[in-house]
């Protein structure tokens, strides 16, 4: 931890924004001119352009008393090119926009981007621009990934055909509970502010919320094993709710089966600890960043090769709406309970 503290007065809107950028490589032959102009430019050599924007708000979609710094720069740019893995393309470039008040040093800038340049190296994209602007108060981020990807690659929410496999990668639920133990610890440590978090059985669950990652894997791997799904989405609200995004979107209705939902055991340990039933946390949970997807039952052979993939329901017609049929064979509609951040 470092104890400086330097006012980002001291340096000026330029000075901050040649700090933060003076290191960049360009990683990427697509990103022609990164930062330094009026834009940036970037060449995809014949690919379709793919982008996406998030804006990330302090107090409402994260909070620093227990976020470090470094760890929301990352997921800043992990929660953006996820969405870019969804559409089945590959992030290429970035821009980011920052808006802080005089409560942030430099130091606080500085660890956030070592987040930032820390999560471009692992998924090679190149920072290539942004925008620097003071704020009354508190912190906000607004991320813009840009991708590329083959014009008869794409994926979209709207592709499922009846039939299809429904599937998911990785676990569910995790990111939900890491939620409620530092949610949970924030109030203890209000309240008596001596007593030192006991966090270490958590380190699952937590790590899934502070420092996610997105699924190259699984793009990389459709693109090996020439897989195409029929419809994507990246669960980042909960997997109820992106099922029903994909159902309404491809008008179709599905089957959704509670035992086949992956979750992890530390998952299902911290769920018993708070009282509440795992399959809500996999089902209502947000900030997975785990992959949805349908794809045609033919496919099955070369699925079940990933580990990392579960087929958890298939896709039927629309007037079947769409149900989840629990460990008890009862039958349920599925209901859009996810993480929301306008009904806070
Ligand atoms: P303009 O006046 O055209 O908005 P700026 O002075 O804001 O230009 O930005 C100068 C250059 O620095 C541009 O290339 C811009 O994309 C980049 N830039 C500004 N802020 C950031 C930031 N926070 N992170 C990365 N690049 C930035
Ligand atoms: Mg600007």
């Amino acid at each position: 931890m470092n104890n400086e503290r330097t006012e980002i007065s001291s340096l000026g809107e330029f000075g901050l924004i040649e700090h933060l950028t003076k290191n960049i490589e360009l990683q990427n032959v697509s990103s022609i001119l990164g930062v330094g102009d009026d834009a940036a430019i970037i060449d995809h050599f014949g690919k379709q352009t793919v982008i996406s924007t998030d804006l990330l708000v302090e107090g409402v979609h994260f909070d620093l008393a227990y976020t470090p710094m470094k760890h929301l720069g990352y997921k800043s740019v992990i929660a953006n090119i996820s969405d870019i893995y969804a559409m089945n393309a590959t992030p290429t470039q970035l821009t980011l926009a920052l808006g802080f008040s005089n409560r942030f040093s430099l130091e606080a800038l500085d660890e956030f981007y070592d987040g930032v340049y820390a999560a471009c190296e692992k998924y090679g994209v190149d920072l290539v621009g942004g925008d620097t602007t003071s704020s009354q108060k508190g912190f906000i981020v607004s991320v813009t990934a840009i991708g590329e990807v083959s014009p008869d690659k794409y994926v979209k929410r709207s592709g499922a055909q009846k039939g299809d496999l429904l599937c998911v990668s990785g676990y569910l639920g995790g990111a939900y509970l890491g939620l409620l133990f530092l949610e949970r610890e924030k109030k203890i440590f209000m309240e008596s502010p001596g007593v030192q978090p006991n966090l270490e059985d958590e380190s699952q669950v937590i790590g899934k919320l502070l420092k996610p990652e997105a699924r190259k894997d699984i793009v990389d791997f459709f693109g090996r094993e020439n897989l195409l799904p029929t419809s994507m989405i990246d669960v980042s609200d909960g997997l109820s709710s992106e099922i029903l995004h994909i159902c309404k979107q491809s008008n179709l209705g599905c089957v959704l089966y509670e035992e086949k939902i992956p979750m992890s055991e530390e998952m299902k340990r911290a769920a018993f600890k708070f009282e509440i039933d795992p399959t809500v946390c996999a089902l209502s949970g947000g900030e997975d960043y785990e992959l949805l997807f349908t794809i045609p039952q033919s496919e099955y052979d070369k699925l079940v090769l990933n580990e990392e993939i579960s087929v958890i329901g298939y896709m039927t017609a629309p007037e079947e709406g769409a149900n989840i049929i629990t460990k008890g064979g009862g039958k349920h509609v599925i209901t859009a309970q996810g993480w929301n951040h306008l009904n806070q």
